[in-house]
């Protein structure tokens, strides 16, 4: 499966779940849903951040106490996935496309890196 797969099953998701967030007639409704993916991804990032958080402060904390958080972090790092497909979606962007232009951009950007290690 790859990516722009993964956008059309969202997209199909969101279509049949919330019809009405797609309906979008004019560029106020567009920055509506917008501002509201936006949020709704800071959010998702925000509860990564928190399990990480608790991980450090378990282990700083709590007699170098090291809890199996991995599932939970991998289930929060998928909503963040999930809006990242929509956020897609919503800009009509091929994310894989986009992935591979920023991917050749950032080889160049950081080959001093890879040259100084040699
Ligand atoms: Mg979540």
């Amino acid at each position: 499966m790859d990516l722009k797969e993964l956008q059309s099953i969202q997209r199909r998701f969101d279509l049949e779940y919330f019809p009405e967030f797609w309906r979008i007639m004019n560029y106020e409704d567009f920055l509506d849903r917008l501002e509201y993916i936006t949020v709704a991804l800071a959010g998702e990032i925000g509860e990564f951040a928190n399990i990480v958080k608790k991980m450090r402060r378990e282990y700083l904390h709590v007699n170098r106490e090291r809890r199996d958080y991995l599932d939970t972090l991998k289930e929060e790092l998928t909503d963040i996935f999930i809006y990242v497909l929509i956020a897609s979606n919503l800009l009509d962007m091929d994310i894989e496309e986009w992935y591979t232009r920023k991917s050749n951009i950032n080889r160049d950007r950081f080959k001093k890196y890879k040259d100084d290690n040699l």
